[in-house]
Formats: C-alpha cells, sequence, structure tokens
C-alpha cells in the first residue's frame, strides 16, 4: 500500500520492480529471483526488462481483503463504499487458452520445415558461417559444414543469431557490454502424477541459494508430454560464463529438486541437459545506446543484413513478439 503512494522515480530494474511489487516483497523474493536468473547487479539493469511474472493490483488486493473478511460476518463503512468503487471490469483476465502442439515445441520444427522445402527452400544444418563480405549488390558467405568450406551468394541475409558472432566475423568494434546470459536446461522423469500442482505449468523460484530459476511441467500444457500417471519436470539455469562440463552442477540441481518437492531419489530420472549459448540478451542499464551503436556501424558497413529475432535483435521477445518482429 504504501509503495503504491509512494513511487520512487525508476531509473533501473530495481526501482521498477520496488515500484510494482513494493520493498519488502522485492527484497523477499524478486531480489533472489531475479539475481539469481540475470547473474547481474539490478541496478545496473534496464527497466525495459519485464520479469513474467505479474505484479499485484492494488485494487483487486483490497477487495480480496474485504471478501475474505465478509466470510467472516465482517461489514464496515469503508468497506461498503470501496465496494462499491470497484467494478467488475477491475478484475484481473486469465488467459485460460493457449495452442500447443500436442507433442511439444519440437513438432513446430517439423511444420516449419515441411513448409521451407515446399517453397523451395534448402535447410543446411550444422553450420558454422566462418566470412562474411558484402559488396553493392550481393552477399558472400562462407561456412564450414562437416570437415568441408562452401560458399554461397545472397542478395541480403536475415540474421537471427547472435549480434556478438555479426560483430566478430563483420571485424566492427567490440561492443564488449553486449552479451547474453547462458542457460542450462536439466530435463527429469518424475515417478508421480501431478508436480507443481492444478494447472500451474511452471513455477518462478524466489528462494535465496537455490540454483535453477524456475521449474517446467511439460505436461500441464499437453498431457501426451509424459506416460499416463507420471510427470517430468525441466529446471532452468542461467549462466554467466560457459561451462564445459555440467556433471556437478546437474547433480546439485537433482539434489535440491528432490529436497524442493519431497522427492525420493528413486522417484526421478534423470533424461539429460541442454546448453544454449546466447539464450537471453543482457539489458544492462544502457545497452540501448550500445545497441544503437552498434546498428549505425552495421548499416555502414553493409546495406545487405538485416537483424531479426530475439537473439539477433537483442531483446526478450517471447514466440509470438519474435514471429511479429521477424514477419
Ligand atoms: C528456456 C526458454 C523457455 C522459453 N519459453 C517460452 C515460452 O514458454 N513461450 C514463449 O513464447 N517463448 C518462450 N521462450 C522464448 C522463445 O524461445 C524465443 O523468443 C524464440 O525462440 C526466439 O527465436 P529466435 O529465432 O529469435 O532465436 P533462437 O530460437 O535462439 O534462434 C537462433 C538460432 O540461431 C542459431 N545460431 C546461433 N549462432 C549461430 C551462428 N553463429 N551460426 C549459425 N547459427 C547460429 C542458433 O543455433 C539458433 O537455432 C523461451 C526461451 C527459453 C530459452
Amino acid at each position: 500500500l504504501y509503495t503504491s503512494k509512494h513511487k520512487v522515480k525508476e531509473k533501473n530494474l530495481e526501482d521498477s520492480l520496488i515500484n510494482s511489487w513494493g520493498s519488502k516483497f522485492y527484497q523477499d523474493n524478486m531480489y533472489p529471483f531475479i539475481s539469481n536468473f540475470w547473474k547481474f547487479d539490478i541496478s545496473n539493469m534496464s527497466k525495459d526488462y519485464k520479469a513474467r511474472v505479474t505484479p499485484p493490483r492494488i485494487r483487486y488486493a483490497i477487495q480480496k481483503i474485504f471478501e475474505f473478511k465478509n466470510k467472516r460476518d465482517f461489514k464496515s463503512n469503508t468497506q461498503q463504499s470501496l465496494e462499491s468503487k470497484i467494478t467488475i471490469k477491475d478484475k484481473p483476465k486469465f488467459r485460460n487458452f493457449y495452442l500447443y502442439p500436442k507433442f511439444g515445441c519440437k513438432r513446430v520444427i517439423d511444420f516449419l520445415k515441411d513448409d521451407i522445402i515446399l517453397n523451395d527452400g534448402i535447410i543446411k544444418t550444422n553450420s558454422i558461417i566462418t566470412d562474411l563480405n558484402s559488396s553493392n549488390d550481393h552477399i558472400e558467405i562462407q561456412y564450414i559444414q562437416g570437415k568441408n568450406v562452401y560458399t554461397d551468394v545472397f542478395d541480403k541475409i536475415y540474421w537471427a543469431a547472435s549480434i556478438l558472432d555479426l560483430i566478430n566475423l563483420l571485424k566492427l568494434k567490440n561492443y564488449n557490454q553486449l552479451n547474453y546470459r547462458k542457460l542450462l536446461t536439466i530435463n527429469i522423469g518424475v515417478d508421480k502424477k501431478d508436480l507443481l500442482g492444478d494447472k500451474v505449468h511452471a513455477s518462478y523460484v524466489m528462494i535465496p541459494n537455490i540454483l535453477f530459476h524456475r521449474i517446467h511441467e511439460p505436461n500441464k500444457i499437453s498431457p501426451y508430454m509424459t506416460p499416463k500417471n507420471k510427470t517430468s519436470a525441466c529446471l532452468e539455469i542461467t549462466l554467466d560464463k560457459k561451462i564445459n562440463n555440467p556433471t556437478d552442477l546437474v547433480k546439485k540441481s537433482l539434489n535440491q529438486f528432490c529436497l524442493f518437492y519431497n522427492l525420493k531419489k528413486s522417484e526421478i530420472h534423470y533424461l539429460g541437459c541442454n546448453y544454449y549459448e546466447e539464450a537471453y540478451p543482457l539489458l544492462f542499464i544502457d545497452y540501448n545506446e550500445d545497441l544503437a551503436r552498434f546498428k549505425e556501424a552495421l548499416s555502414k558497413k553493409t546495406s545487405k543484413i538485416s537483424l531479426i529475432g530475439r537473439t539477433g535483435q537483442y531483446f526478450p521477445y517471447n514466440v509470438v513478439e519474435t514471429l511479429n518482429s521477424t514477419l
């Protein structure tokens, strides 16, 4: 209540979180979560980053308090005057319909693949781009596939990968503050029907010293994701440095996961982990200035490259925003 009346001037992510959550809730809950997620000083982060957990709506919270008291036959003049001011449109709206592939997101790749091939596209996987040369009317790309080196020529390219790679390939000035957080996901089969509770598909961890910041339970979005009466979990851990061997981190995370959900070791099955090099663009406080300078340098160097997507445009878009930005 105090924070809703006394907002601080928002200079950074910390200020914006305090304004929307209140300083006590921020200190106790949001701080451990956000600092574990970003592995960065929150007061040096941009308020452009919007944490994907919705802050409380003060009118709704007050309404709920009165509803609770109402159940105990508590009625006061204040409540009546407040109730008369709160209308149905103040109630928060929940999205309760998701489009999700029956057997998970990996299936989306098959549809995309078929569509690209149907439209005479060519897909080249496991290729590493090693050189880019741009002239007035084309751009030449050199890449390695297996042990062979190839060169292809295009009118124009759309770059959806890391802009750090682009900076290196084009030998641009080093914008060393532009950086991404890496991500390790750990997949676990669980011999239980349910883990997070009814209708909850993801849970954000706000407890200090827990290695993972989010737990995702895929069969809450599609029941076909696990065998009947079993479930699975995906733990997410952001990293500020590359790790060559995740064994220790995986072991500690599995232990914490068992403690967290009161599971016996025999009830869980480690299914493997995935490592993503450039998962989250780091929105440090003046990232926009560095990004603008980089884009200017890029446009001076070539007009043949357009940046697209979450990694290419250096903003933590979700899938819908990514597709919209691409189209
Ligand atoms: C753990 C996690 C959970 C998420 N959950 C959701 C969710 O529930 N809902 C939602 O809407 N969004 C979610 N997102 C966000 C969503 O995944 C992204 O917004 C989307 O994938 C971004 O697409 P993109 O094409 O911009 O980038 P990416 O999907 O990252 O694609 C970039 C591609 O470039 C390739 N690449 C990188 N460097 C090179 C190089 N040098 N040469 C060649 N190729 C290269 C990479 O291998 C990658 O395939 C999640 C993201 C993560 C990491």
